[in-house]
């Protein structure tokens, strides 16, 4: 059982993981739910996947539960996504309506676990509106919001704010996402597992057989980006970013590795725009990857000379401290979570244009050496500040705080 910890303790020390025994020991028992709206693909899904045994494994009950909807539930809550990341996207009365339905009907599935829970965590804004359901709760409700919510549609914050301003405290990634909300709000930003298959070392024959696997040549230049079709994630922006640096750089491939969440209808549609924008040229490679396909999106990560992020809006971007954590200078949009990681020239380059990533991927490909430096830079900063134990460890603060919330003083 405490396997798990000692794993950790290689890795970030074990001084970080007698602290997380400490912190937790006050929570000791105590029943601890985390909500979201899907067990797979996207950044919630793979941080709870590690974040809820590791709680389990320091003495917390904590589980993790999904709420479930129809295809127009999810087209309204990605329209939320869309909205707060500042799209001016209006919501009928009739889509706000189902969605409050679809939770009520998820709240009444799921009050025999949050009835009585001590401490509940709902992840964004798809089950929001199930605190409503519960006046006579026992437990401290927590929204835990993972967008980039720096700039969002103002009708459309109205409405969910009042959704979310009755819980007990909310958590944003970074300051620039906190809100006028009457609560406390802590600011914890995310964090990768280094133990996970998407981030442990790998073979060097299996970092290099996965170019032969989807035909890239891999003697020649190979540029990555790993995300879901997502306009905020900006594949066209990608490619025309490839397009570029391809004059200076003939032999550069580009590789979108991608794939379904299973609460983001919108990605077919993307999806076909990015093919549309690769217009069958033979360099670029689309990869649809199952849901699980995380030793592949490692490898890739590894065997890429470069690693971008083009996002326009990002919440925080998993797949940033990912490409850094494999010795990568990211090129990354200069958007919301992505300036946290990546510092401007030192762990990578902050564009706001395809033209910007097109400069710096030219500049990295003829400049190895630095490749190389701020790739080692890179690593070092997720190792201080990016990894789970970290994340965990501030998760555990708020929650000992919040639980003490009448005290002056805590004892550890
Ligand atoms: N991911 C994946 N398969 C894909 C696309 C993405 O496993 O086809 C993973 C990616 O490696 C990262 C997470 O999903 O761990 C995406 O998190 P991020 O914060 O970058 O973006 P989000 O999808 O949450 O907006």
């Amino acid at each position: 059982m405490a396997n798990l910890l000692d794993e950790y303790a290689k890795v970030a020390g074990e001084n970080v993981v007698d602290h997380l025994r400490q912190l937790s020991a006050p929570l000791a028992g105590m029943k601890v739910v985390h909500v979201n709206s899907t067990k797979l693909g996207g950044g919630v899904a793979e941080i709870l996947t590690k974040l809820v045994p590791l709680k389990r494994e320091l003495g917390i009950d904590a589980s993790w539960e999904v709420i479930t909807g129809d295809a127009d539930f999810y087209s309204t809550t990605k329209s939320f996504h869309n909205a707060l990341q500042g799209n001016h996207v209006h919501i009928s009365d009739e889509h706000l309506r189902h969605y409050e339905e679809t939770n009520t009907e998820n709240a009444a599935k799921l009050a025999p676990v949050l009835e009585d829970a001590d401490i509940v965590f709902i992840h964004d804004p798809q089950p929001a509106p199930l605190l409503s359901h519960f006046p006579e709760r026992k437990g401290l409700w927590i929204w835990r919001c993972h967008i980039d919510v720096s700039r969002p549609h103002r009708p459309v914050w109205r409405y969910l704010r009042s959704a979310v301003a009755g819980y007990d405290a909310s958590i944003f990634s970074l300051a620039a996402f906190a809100q006028n909300l009457p609560h406390v709000q802590y600011l914890i930003p995310p964090s990768i597992d280094p133990l996970s298959d998407k981030n442990m070392p790998l073979d060097e024959s299996e970092i290099s057989g996965v170019f032969r696997k989807f035909d890239v040549d891999p003697d020649r230049e190979v540029m990555l980006q790993v995300s879901r079709f997502d306009r905020f994630k900006d594949p066209v922006g990608v490619i025309e970013a490839y397009r570029l640096a391809k004059k200076f750089s003939p032999g550069l491939q580009l590789v979108l590795a991608g794939g379904a969440a299973d609460d983001d209808p919108e990605g077919a549609v993307v999806l076909d725009e990015t093919k549309a924008a690769a217009n069958e040229d033979p360099d670029i490679h689309i990869l649809l990857l199952p849901p699980d396909a995380h030793r592949t999106i490692n490898a890739l990560q590894r065997a890429a000379d470069i690693v971008v992020q083009k996002s326009t809006r990002e919440g925080f971007g998993l797949t940033v401290a990912e490409g850094m954590w494999k010795g990568k200078p990211v090129i990354g949009g200069d958007v919301g979570g992505i300036r946290l990681q990546i510092i401007n020239d030192h762990t990578g380059f902050l564009v706001s244009t395809p033209e910007g990533a097109a400069l710096r991927i030219r500049y990295l490909l003829h400049h190895r050496d630095k490749l190389r430096e701020m790739g080692e830079k890179a690593r070092s900063f997720v190792r201080e500040n990016f990894l789970l134990t970290r994340h965990l460890r501030e998760y555990l603060t708020a929650m000992v705080s919040l639980a003490n919330k009448a005290e002056d003083r805590i004892e550890l």
